[in-house]
């Protein structure tokens, strides 16, 4: 199992938990103690982060099953006390499912880069493929300006080399 810090330390991990949880939700897995669980009061107490925001990033995660409970009960009080724990491995899974749907995305866009041919209006910027350039005469639509052949090596390049480090970062190759 790795640490709460080597998990933090990947980019695209730090990048998909900082948009669920936020700041202060970074700070709590940060000081989060893993030596046994906690409650959200306790928490709150050892982190010196806010109950409310202890308790949101608790949810939050907890929705996104990187966050278990035990629930206590006092036979005295009949209170109930939760208890917390981190499951930070499980969102190797949650990112991955992310990754796949962009890969897929790219993977399209590239194929679509890379098969046709593209012609682009010098005045407006207006681009489209060679057949509808074709069908249009070579003739802006938006503007009347003559079309000239668009060069998109520099896109098709840029969408190669990210699908290639997204397949790296799933361990695809
Ligand atoms: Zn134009």
């Amino acid at each position: 199992m790795a640490s709460h810090e080597e998990i933090l330390a990947d980019k695209a991990i730090f990048a998909y938990l900082h948009r669920m949880i936020g700041d202060e939700g970074i700070e709590l897995i940060r000081r989060f103690p893993t030596d046994k669980e906690y409650s959200d009061e306790e928490l709150a107490e050892v982190t010196k982060i806010n109950l409310n925001s202890v308790r949101n990033t608790l949810y939050t995660l907890y929705e996104h099953r990187l966050a278990k409970y035990r629930r206590i009960k006092n036979n005295e009080t009949g209170w109930l006390t939760y208890l917390w724990e981190l499951e930070l491995d499980n969102m190797y899974d949650s990112v991955s499912k992310d990754l796949e749907i962009i890969l897929e995305k790219l993977r399209k866009r590239y194929k679509y880069e890379s098969e046709n041919a593209f012609y682009s209006c010098p005045n407006c910027g207006n681009t489209i493929t060679f057949s509808d350039a074709m069908d249009s005469q070579f003739v802006c639509q938006e503007c009347e300006n003559k079309m000239v052949h668009f060069d998109n090596d520099l896109l098709v390049n840029a969408l190669q080399k990210r699908i290639a480090r997204i397949e790296e970062n799933l361990g695809h190759v």
